[in-house]
């Protein structure tokens, strides 16, 4: 993590420390992903439970290290009240950002943005978008 920019490490950290929506529901109306990270030995489930195409609830579950960790809190903050297709484009142009690719820069990012230095940290890239593949997957 040396190398990302001190503000944002700390953002990373706090949420590493303080997980936001940890913790799955058992409720059928629930979908759920699970991706592993074996590089690292991360593994995350995201749950998304959306009604009307907008989705209602986003939940995370898992152990890795603090990126991995933290990018899965700050998603499922990011995205509960979003529509669906909101969602969607906000999670492509997130792991389009990480993976050094052209991204559409006038889609907010939101707290997420702490993680625009992860592109130049290869093999950290992974770790950032394991989340955020599983909350794709919830959705399709
Ligand atoms: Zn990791």
């Amino acid at each position: 993590m040396s190398g990302l920019d001190n503000l944002y490490r700390e953002v990373i950290m706090e949420h590493y420390k303080n997980p936001r929506n940890k913790g799955l529901i058992e409720d059928s109306k629930y979908k759920l992903f699970r991706i592993k990270n074996p590089s690292c030995g991360d593994d995350i489930t995201i749950q998304t439970y959306a009604e009307d195409g907008i989705i209602k609830d986003c939940r995370q579950m898992g152990h890795g290290c603090s990126i991995s960790m933290a990018s899965a809190s700050i998603l499922t903050e990011i995205m509960v009240g979003k529509k669906v297709e909101e969602a969607k484009e906000i999670a492509e142009t997130y792991l389009n950002m990480i993976a050094n690719k052209e991204f559409n820069k006038d889609i907010d990012l939101e707290e997420a943005t702490v993680f625009s230095g992860v592109k130049d940290f290869p093999a950290r890239i992974k770790c950032a978008s394991i989340a955020w593949v599983a909350f794709k997957d919830t959705l399709e």
